[in-house]
């Protein structure tokens, strides 16, 4: 199977890409999905100016998010029993709580408290799936908002979790308030267009609040064989350092600052908080 290249690189626009790896079939731990059943091939290329990653392939994955992911990630009946797991671990071995310890320690020096002053603060979180991060950051006195295109994470989220809830694709939502906080955990690389996506938030940022994001880290799971889990076949993007900067800069943010780290879980994982206020940045 011929494979489409692109002809620049998403984040930087270099046009010089490598294959960094070739897949003839799904790496062992890879969600099966019904597009992947017959013919599998596919590549990830390498941008050799800012080392992002992309993935190619002719299958047609468009209608994931709509039919097949949830039931393919989780299984029919797995939704709850893997949010039971997850918000069960002890917290030196939970991605979530990690996730969730940082970003309250950076709310507490960054987020301007006169903007909530006399209520909770608020997040709003996009992709929000199974809601662990939610469930923990009300624990921790937020108001959260889960936002997810599938209506089994959103019945979850509002009846299980139990926070405001919206159906929808974010790319197709106009009005859903305004927050101290958007997160966008482990969902951009799992878009063509982040940039689009990431742009689009500003307009429900609440002023002094900020987003977070988090992604997979390409450069630091490549050396480690084809299998690893930053490269299955859901990611369309995989960053670096440099990619996930501009993917910041390119969406009308300020760069607060950008981590890397390995996740109790083994990932690789790059972490980012952005603003629209230069001043925001200590
Ligand atoms: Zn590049």
């Amino acid at each position: 199977m011929q494979i489409v290249q692109s002809v620049s690189c998403y984040c930087c626009g270099c046009s010089d890409l490598v294959t960094a790896i070739s897949y003839s079939r799904p790496p062992e731990g890879e969600t099966r999905f019904a597009f992947s059943d017959d013919s599998y091939f596919r590549e990830v290329v390498r941008c050799v100016r800012c080392s992002h990653f992309m993935s190619r392939h002719e299958m047609d994955d468009s209608m994931l998010y709509t039919q097949d992911y949830v039931t393919a990630t989780y299984g029919d009946d797995g939704f709850q029993n893997t949010f039971d797991r997850i918000i069960s671990l002890p917290a030196d071995r939970s991605d979530n709580v990690g996730r969730c310890n940082r970003i309250l320690e950076f709310a507490k020096k960054n987020l301007l408290t006169a903007t909530c002053e006399d209520r909770e603060p608020t997040i709003l979180d996009v992709g929000s799936g199974l809601c662990v991060f939610l469930y923990e950051m009300k624990k921790r006195g937020w108001r959260g908002t889960a936002m997810d295109p599938d209506p089994r994470a959103v019945f979850h989220a509002q009846n299980v979790v139990q926070v405001d809830a919206v159906c929808a694709d974010f790319f197709q939502c106009d009005e859903v308030g305004r927050f101290d906080l958007i997160t966008f955990n482990k969902v951009l690389e799992h878009v063509q267009d982040p940039v689009a996506m990431l742009a689009k938030s500003k307009s429900f940022l609440n002023d002094g609040g900020f987003i977070y994001i988090e992604l997979p880290d390409g450069e630091s799971a490549v050396h480690l064989g084809p299998g690893r889990e930053e490269f299955f076949i859901e990611h369309h993007h995989v960053f670096s350092l440099a990619s996930i900067a501009m993917l910041a800069l390119r969406s009308g943010f300020v760069v607060n600052c950008i981590e890397r780290l390995q996740e109790p879980s083994t990932k690789y994982t790059l972490r980012a908080f952005l603003s629209r206020d230069p001043s925001c940045c200590n």
